[in-house]
């Protein structure tokens, strides 16, 4: 009897938790056999321990679905009680060194033997083990423990320290012109009654400082808040030499030159070196367009411009000549009808087909379809597009089940969620999405489809997993770059009412929106990039961390920022977050996707043999192969950063 290909969406949370726990303790049974065998290979030990991991997350996966789309007390509870259980299991397996050993033993035996998915499973876990020391001795490995430890209390009182400074500031404006053009949404929360008169309460906290930065007229109090935002917390500059300290020496216990080195072990960019020249590349070819967009922003003040300006005549020149009027895209972009486009687009664009499966699923407006490529069914999607209370905000893709083949070859197919937050339908009201909207939903198709048409038979390298932390937005950033594209946008932009078609004139007000002081912005983004990997290249302390922040900006930054600015105290990103020496993973993806997508629509974009190639190398392959090797094989040579400057209508 065959089975299923796909699990049916039922969970029952009453059970949950005594079966996660079954399953656990089963686990861990199996784990033991399995070490136990004499002869451990491929077949016999690391496809069944692969397996064991695919199931639990199959398993775990509809409880942390559920928990964000439909969260209730049930769910939340019945979450909380899993992870403590699950995390010690997850630190049992990572730590267990019998492992590591297993996996060596066979890559001695039978590396040669074994095909290219294969390897890239073990080179993996064994990267992973290693990467957290397990190949160390003893005194090393315990050093080791202790700096991840100090690094953990550094990360935390640096937030801890910018979260205190951040709230023990406020700025009282008496005069109700000071905060005249701001949003009315913003005047409200702002507005403090004291003494029976109106006040208005600034804070660091967002979304008021930017209101203010954006919106405020008041120079005075603009600087007055930048200046106040600008220099919080000081005293995490001894944190962040401490943390620069820690990191160097952790990496050097780990054999690497430096931090930078360790951070693109687990990455696609070759060398140190190709990230330092890439983000320079950028930044000398976006360097005139952004002074020439200054220049332009000049103009819009009678007096010099500052640093805490520029926000705010930003604002004034894009309402004069870049803005759209969302309200009146809207009608042209209803949610069936976009949907339904965005099927056609990739029928057209890879020859994959969608057909609606008649499924019970959590929510009366979630959907789900399989997807064919040249009648074989591949996939199963579940789309959950509408906003609802108890659904948390933004937008994501989850990946289910993923393309593998089990223990005795039996292939299993992959799946996964795309949930929005898009405007609810009614019965008499349709939804209508903003562009914006229909951006995302191409962003969330990428990586959907990216996980989805793997062909790839282990499970860890399978789709999304194993796949480089500076290429996962690659094919997610590609397709975005469709919802741009005339043809693309016609082939759904029809308004709901009348079916006229969005015009070339609407379309091409998008793009320029979009490109809108673009060369800024990437100047600004290539800033924190170069900042952040060049700091964990070698080892900064004291002064030299500001002045290397300085030598940077020599590069990136039109206006010179005030002395006060210790910008680098608040970059929380790198010092609290898991971004150190990753920054610049963000405009790296960006160029793989900018490349692949123009050549796509320099062929014309519709039925082209490379967009085939890309559904066969790109999306099939997954995490079996470096990105920087099948980008290669995609296009025969290496990404050219020119065609994101393009994109963003540079030079
Ligand atoms: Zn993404």
């Amino acid at each position: 009897m065959s089975k299923q290909p796909f699990i049916p969406f039922e969970i029952n949370l009453e059970t949950f938790n005594s079966e996660l726990l079954e399953k656990l303790e089963h686990n861990r049974k199996t784990l033991i056999q399995l070490l136990d065998i004499k002869e451990k290979d491929y077949q016999n030990f690391i496809k069944p321990f692969e397996m064991m991991d695919e199931r639990l997350d199959q398993f775990f996966t509809p409880l942390s679905h559920l928990n964000s789309v439909n969260n209730s007390e049930a769910t939340q509870k019945v979450y909380a009680d899993a992870l403590p259980p699950l995390t010690e299991y997850g630190t049992e397996v990572g730590q267990n060194l019998a492992i590591y050993e297993a996996f060596k033993i066979i890559k001695e035996r039978e590396y040669n033997r074994l095909n290219q998915e294969q390897k890239r499973v073990i080179d993996l876990n064994i990267q992973g083990f290693e990467l957290s020391g397990a190949h160390l001795d003893l005194g090393p490995k315990e050093r080791l423990k202790a700096i991840n430890l100090r690094k953990s209390e550094l990360t935390n009182e640096f937030s801890q320290n910018l979260l205190d400074a951040t709230n023990a500031y406020e700025l009282i404006i008496e005069d109700a012109k000071d905060v005249e053009g701001l949003p009315q949404s913003d005047i409200e929360s702002s507005k403090l009654e004291k003494d029976g008169k109106t006040h208005y309460r600034f804070t660091l906290q967002m979304p008021l400082y930017i209101a203010y930065m954006t919106y405020g007229p008041s120079k005075h109090y603009r600087e007055e808040l930048y200046r106040a935002y600008t220099s919080r917390a000081p005293q995490n500059a001894t944190i962040i030499d401490e943390l620069l300290r820690v990191k160097m020496e952790m990496a050097q216990l780990l054999g690497f030159k430096s931090y930078s080195e360790y951070s693109i072990a687990t990455k696609m960019a070759p060398s140190t070196q190709s990230v330092i020249d890439f983000l320079e590349e950028l930044a000398t070819n976006a360097h005139q367009q952004g002074q020439e967009e200054l220049e332009v922003l000049k103009t819009m003040s009678k007096e010099p411009l500052e640093s805490f300006d520029t926000g705010y005549y930003s604002e004034i020149l894009k309402k004069e000549k870049y803005d759209i009027d969302e309200e009146a895209y809207r009608p042209y972009f209803e949610q069936n009808s976009v949907v339904e486009g965005m099927f056609i687009f990739l029928h057209r664009l890879f020859g994959v087909s969608f057909r609606a499966v008649d499924e019970k699923l959590w929510d009366e407006k979630a959907t789900a379809y399989d997807l064919y490529v040249d009648e074989k069914l591949r996939a199963r999607i579940y789309l959950d597009l509408e906003a609802r209370e108890s659904k948390r905000g933004g937008a994501w893709m989850h990946n289910w089940q993923s393309h593998c083949r089990d223990e005795n070859n039996h292939e299993q197919l992959a799946s996964s969620f795309i949930v929005c937050n898009f405007p609810a339908s009614t019965k008499e009201n349709p939804s209508l999405l903003r562009h914006d909207d229909v951006v995302t939903l191409f962003h969330e198709m990428g990586h959907a489809l990216h996980h989805m048409l793997s062909t790839v038979d282990e499970n860890g390298v399978s789709g999304v997993n194993g796949v480089e932390w500076d290429a996962v937005e690659f094919p997610s950033q590609f397709l975005e770059n469709f919802a741009y594209e005339p043809e693309v946008l016609k082939l759904f932009a029809k308004h709901h009412e009348n079916g006229e078609v969005l015009s070339d004139i609407m379309i091409e007000k998008l793009v320029r929106a979009k490109n809108f002081q673009s060369a800024m912005g990437m100047l600004r983004q290539l800033e924190f990039s170069l900042f952040d990997f060049k700091l964990h290249l070698s080892l900064y302390q004291g002064d030299e961390v500001q002045h290397l922040l300085d030598r940077t900006r020599e590069k990136t930054s039109l206006i010179k920022p005030p002395s006060y600015n210790k910008f680098q105290n608040g970059f929380a990103h790198i010092f609290a977050g898991g971004y150190a020496a990753g920054y610049y993973s963000y405009k790296w993806a960006e160029v793989l996707s900018a490349d692949a997508f123009f050549a796509i629509v320099d062929q014309g974009i519709f039925d082209t043999k490379l967009g085939k190639d890309y559904l066969n190398i790109i999306l099939a392959k997954g995490g079996s192969q470096s990105m920087q090797e099948l980008f290669n094989d995609l296009l025969g040579r290496e990404p050219q950063t020119q065609s994101l400057l393009r994109l963003n209508g540079i030079g």
